[in-house]
């Protein structure tokens, strides 16, 4: 597939539109069958040391109330996640790369292989570090590492972040490079439907992901937030269902490029439709991350506008996860990591 032809997709409508989304399916289907595993999902901290511009957590948001987990609520939700036989979990939190929060990740990341008898797999999402970092949680017990490089097309890059070192594209591509050298399966994504974002843009980012190789992929809808510098340019972006639409055919056509990587179904695809991620499911997603951060913090980690499952408990989401994703077709990969097949394919071949 071109660079026209993905364009061509992303605008496809009608029949052409369901056609896309029953070859993606079907692709699924075939090379890594219809199972769909579980990520227990922990939003650790949203202390940021990034201003990225269209982030409702970012450091100059300063009507957020900043807030850690404890590490034994994080372990309490972790094990949530084990005795519910979820498979993995995953750790996310705002960008900080003192000491102090190095040492508290590589710790986590222990704790949670000894409290499941290291049967819980483990995802990171803590942005960028150094080399030396991520092969240190590596080789503490995390092997699957999601960074999204936000959008591929270095002017849009710019615009949506802050014109300084500390932000910028080719650390964060760097970024990637380091983390597949330690060895974790990586993944990245974008938004979609950002301010000034055209297909061509878009069309460029998946065809990144193939040029990177990557083993996993999560992106969703852009979500304006009114607290953030991007809100400005809210009359620029598409509706919230046009944005949403864009970004199934996006997983759609990623599918058809990568049969095999895992793709998640974002939580930001919920934000505009309650059932947005099981439709993602139907159309060639395989990853589902159920919120796990104590209710008490949920509120605080704001990304966006109506971030979904804010007052529900882990038990809720669950038994809500679990109905809706069997009205998908599809099954529950319990108490497995369900690891990227791409990933072991590409080690096979000692790339
Ligand atoms: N600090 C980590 C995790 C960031 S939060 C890191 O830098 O990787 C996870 C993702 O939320 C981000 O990568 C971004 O793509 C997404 N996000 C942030 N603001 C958003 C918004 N307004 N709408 C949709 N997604 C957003």
């Amino acid at each position: 597939m071109d660079k026209s032809q993905i364009i061509s997709l992303l605008q496809s409508e009608g029949e052409e539109r369901s056609e896309l989304f029953r070859k993606a399916r079907e692709t699924r289907d075939k090379l890594i069958g219809n199972k769909v595993y579980f990520r227990g999902l922990v939003e650790f901290s949203n202390i940021c040391s990034k201003d990225c511009l269209y982030c409702g957590i970012r450091k100059s948001n300063d009507q957020v109330i900043r807030y850690e987990v404890s590490d034994e609520e994080v372990l309490d939700a972790c094990r949530f996640a084990w005795m519910n036989r979820f498979g993995s979990v995953v750790l996310q939190s705002g960008e900080l790369s003192s000491p102090a929060f190095v040492k508290r990740v590589d710790r986590l990341v222990r704790e949670i292989r000894k409290l499941s008898d290291n049967e819980l797999g483990i995802t990171l999402s803590c942005g960028e570090q150094t080399r030396e970092t991520y092969q240190r949680w590596f080789e503490s017990g995390a092997h699957r590492y999601l960074l999204r490089i936000e959008a591929t097309n270095r002017d849009l890059y710019r615009r949506i972040h802050p014109d300084n070192d500390y932000h910028s594209f080719e650390r964060r591509l760097e970024a990637l490079g380091y983390l597949r050298e330690s060895g974790y399966q990586v993944g990245t994504g974008v938004m979609i439907g950002l301010p000034f974002q055209t297909y061509e843009d878009l069309a460029g980012d998946l065809l990144f992901f193939r040029e990177q190789d990557i083993d996993m992929c999560g992106m969703g809808p852009y979500i304006e937030h009114e607290d953030t510098p991007l809100y400005e340019f809210r009359h620029l972006l598409m509706t919230k269902e046009e944005r949403f639409d864009l970004a199934l055919k996006m997983i759609a056509v990623l599918r058809l490029l990568m049969p095999d990587i895992n793709i998640a179904a974002a939580t930001a695809l919920q934000a505009i439709d309650p059932a947005g991620r099981e439709k993602a499911i139907a159309i060639g997603a395989n990853i589902i991350m159920p919120n796990l951060t104590p209710t008490f913090y949920r509120k605080e980690y704001q990304l966006y506008e109506d971030k979904p499952c804010l007052d529900e408990d882990a038990e809720l989401c669950r038994n809500c996860l679990e109905a809706r994703i069997q009205m998908a077709g599809s099954e529950i990969g319990y108490n497995e990591w369900g690891d990227s097949k791409h990933f072991f394919k590409r080690k096979g071949t000692g790339r």
